[in-house]
């Protein structure tokens, strides 16, 4: 913890420092990917609390996901400013909604409808229309999309017109089902994910005395991801400052990838017409990636057209020189995945952790190839997006085995060692199956193994820094944490959607899949549409700190027929096109191997560490399953170090 406000400023360059003392009026932080925004907005928030000019508890920091929320807490704990609520809309509306519904509307809040498909689904039948799942996809995309741009079933149809949407049925007809929806779910006495936005939007507007009261509490807003913002939002926000102008508001026009949802970057751009005596901070300096990846992100949007092509900003990498880009391409799918897995595991190798590793795609779909080609690897994974941490059916059985065991005596104080807290929680979770050692094997068993193995790590971190702990310590920052979203780091390597990638960065990441058709996606037409995919590869670019892989497929299935090109995107990108962001000095696209051919034991030596091979081999690339293949140059320096190791360690001279 800094030991004084001043001290909040340390390891801010002059931009930042000057958003984190701006604490009066409104602000606005306009910057490329990985320039600190997060990180200047954090640290704004903990230098006004620890100076004493914010209070905590009257700070709202929105963020865009669960995650990034857990995080600016644990940040702004570190910083010596805890208490703030840093929530996303979404569940800052939520608590508004559950506090303030009684007294608005009377009863009980209704329950929360978890999925809207089979609603729709249920309300297209009632109006006579079937639905095939591709359809019923869509459908429930435009619902979303009317109600975040708040837009009733009547208005529905002029206003896909007015802004140009593909719409994907007639809109008339989608009309109808949409407002059967609302009725079946009104008559079932349920509420979904938008109605949370948008009852609180309505009871601020109606209800004076309520809108008093909560602005009472919040005085001053902090808003990450403004370009992403959708009209009920930003309806939301203006609502919560009402009069009042302490917002700070930061966002990348280059960024905005949820226009589908109705989100626009205008309320970014347009930032200075609302607040004409805005204080505008432009941060140019990225802290995040290598002068290599950021020539390829700066490349891609000197491409870019459009409004917020026309404020991009030029980036300037801070870090050292790191490894070019690599392009790959493959013949099908599985071999993509498999030398992708190949090549992780060869990271991992190299001592790059697992949970610094991201393979990225445009489509959830595309993860199933790589899960399975990881598990096969030995590699475990993480699926971003997917189901959150702490209602994970392991997490939740743990959590009620240690309660169980805090009760019955795990209150007492531990005195000594490994009955460590960890060592009882390592007990109390072997109780429900967990082992020291992972299980081989299947994706299931090895995710349920890491969710509660991060519990176990939590623990020995939870005692390093409170020595005295008990169980029932633990419990409690457990509930506390499970209250927050604030999951801790399960290890692994990330398997996430673009979208889903948004404001996080990794040491190593695998852009996949990049053909033309899946990126751009073949349903993006209009120019806007294909800008915005443009966009998504920006955003996948700059989420690597050093090694970046862009990699596609020719064919969707091995014997496939090879009809796909490379995303268009990378035309003027790559080398082989005349670029400069590539692996210039290799000379064009490399192709990655095909499908490895095994053998069950080879009597060949491998020609990496020279052991002869036991295991199950690479036939044509002779090596052994632990030892790295693919000798990329971004590798090279990095495998010689570890192969004088690995020579020494045999007590042999080093492989030339
Ligand atoms: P994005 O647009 O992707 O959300 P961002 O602008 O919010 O990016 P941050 O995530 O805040 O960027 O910062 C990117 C990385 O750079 C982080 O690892 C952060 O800790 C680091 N960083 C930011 N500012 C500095 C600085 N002044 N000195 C050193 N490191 C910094
Ligand atoms: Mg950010």
């Amino acid at each position: 913890v800094p030991d004084s406000a001043d001290a909040v400023l340390d390891g801010l360059d002059p931009e930042q420092r000057a958003v984190a003392t701006t604490l009066r009026g409104p602000v606005c932080v306009l910057a490329g990917a990985g320039t600190g925004k997060t990180r200047a907005i954090t640290h704004r928030i903990a230098y006004g609390v620890r100076s004493g000019i914010l209070q905590a508890g009257s700070v709202l920091a929105v963020t865009f996901t669960q995650r990034a929320a857990g995080e600016m807490r644990g940040r702004l704990r570190q910083l010596g400013a805890a208490g703030v609520q840093a929530r996303t809309f979404h569940s800052a509306a939520l608590r508004q909604l559950q506090y303030f519904w009684p007294r608005a509307v009377g009863g009980e809040l209704p329950a929360l409808l978890e999925r809207k498909g089979p609603l729709v689904a249920e309300a297209a039948a009632r109006c006579r229309v079937r639905l095939d799942r591709a359809e019923l996809r869509d459908v429930t995309a435009e619902v979303e999309w009317a109600k975040v741009t708040r837009t009733t079933p009547e208005d529905y149809p002029a206003a896909v017109r007015k802004a140009g949407r593909a719409a994907p049925r007639d809109p008339a007809g989608t009309s109808r089902i949409y407002a059967m929806y609302e009725q079946l779910k009104q008559e079932r006495g349920q509420i979904d994910f938008e109605d949370v936005l948008l009852l609180t939007v309505g009871i601020l507007q109606e209800r004076a005395d309520i809108a008093e009261r909560v602005r009472s509490q919040y005085q001053h807003f902090v808003v990450d991801e403004y370009q992403d913002v959708s009209p009920l939002q930003q309806r939301l926000l203006e609502l919560w400052l009402g009069d009042r102008d302490s917002i700070c508001v930061v966002g990348d026009a280059s960024q905005t990838i949820y226009s589908f949802t109705g989100a626009t970057p205008d309320h970014l751009l347009d930032f200075r017409l609302r607040h004409p005596d805005a204080t505008v901070v432009r941060l140019v300096r990225d802290y995040r990636s290598t002068p290599q990846v950021v020539a390829l992100a700066n490349g891609l949007l000197s491409q870019a057209v459009g409004r917020a092509a026309e404020h991009r900003l030029e980036l300037v990498s801070q870090r050292p020189a790191g490894p070019e880009p690599v392009y790959r391409e493959y013949p099908d799918e599985p071999a993509e995945a498999e030398a992708t897995a190949r090549r992780i595991r060869e990271l991992i190798g190299a001592g790059v952790p697992a949970g610094r590793i991201a393979v990225l795609y445009r489509i959830n779909a595309q993860s199933e190839n790589y899960e399975q080609a990881l598990a096969d690897a030995g590699v475990a994974c993480q699926l971003r997006g997917a189901e959150r941490f702490f209602e994970r059916q392991e997490i939740r059985q743990a959590g009620l085995a240690l309660r169980g065991a805090a009760r019955a005596g795990g209150n007492d104080r531990v005195l000594d060692g490994a009955d460590s807290l960890a060592g009882q929680v390592r007990a109390v979770l072997s109780s429900i199956g967990w082992t020291h050692e992972p299980p081989g094997g299947s994706g299931a068993a090895r995710d349920r193994w890491e969710s509660l193995r991060a519990l176990v790590r939590l623990a020995e971190d939870f005692q390093r820094a409170r020595p005295a702990a008990t169980l029932a310590d633990l419990v409690a920052e457990l509930d506390e944490r499970a209250a927050a979203q604030h999951a801790p780091e399960v290890e692994g390597v990330t398997l996430a959607s673009l979208h889903a990638a948004k404001g996080l960065e990794w040491d190593a990441v695998f852009l996949v899949g990049l053909t033309d058709g899946m990126l751009p996606l073949t349903h993006a037409r209009t120019p806007e549409q294909i800008e915005e995919e443009r966009r998504l590869l920006y955003v996948g670019i700059t989420r690597a700190r050093v090694h970046l892989t862009l990699s596609w497929s020719l064919a969707r299935a091995p014997g496939g027929r090879p009809g796909r090109r490379p995303s268009r995107f990378l035309e003027g990108l790559r080398p082989s096109a005349g670029g400069t962001g590539g692996r210039a000095a290799a000379g064009g696209v490399v192709r990655g191997p095909r499908r490895a051919e095994r053998v069950e034991r080879g009597p060949v030596t491998c020609r990496v560490c020279g052991r002869a091979m036991t295991e199950a081999v690479e036939l044509k690339l002779r090596r052994c399953a632990g030892c790295p293949s693919d000798l990329d140059e971004e590798l090279y320096e990095r495998l010689s170090h570890w192969r004088a190791g690995r020579a020494r360690e045999l007590g042999r001279p080093a492989f030339a």
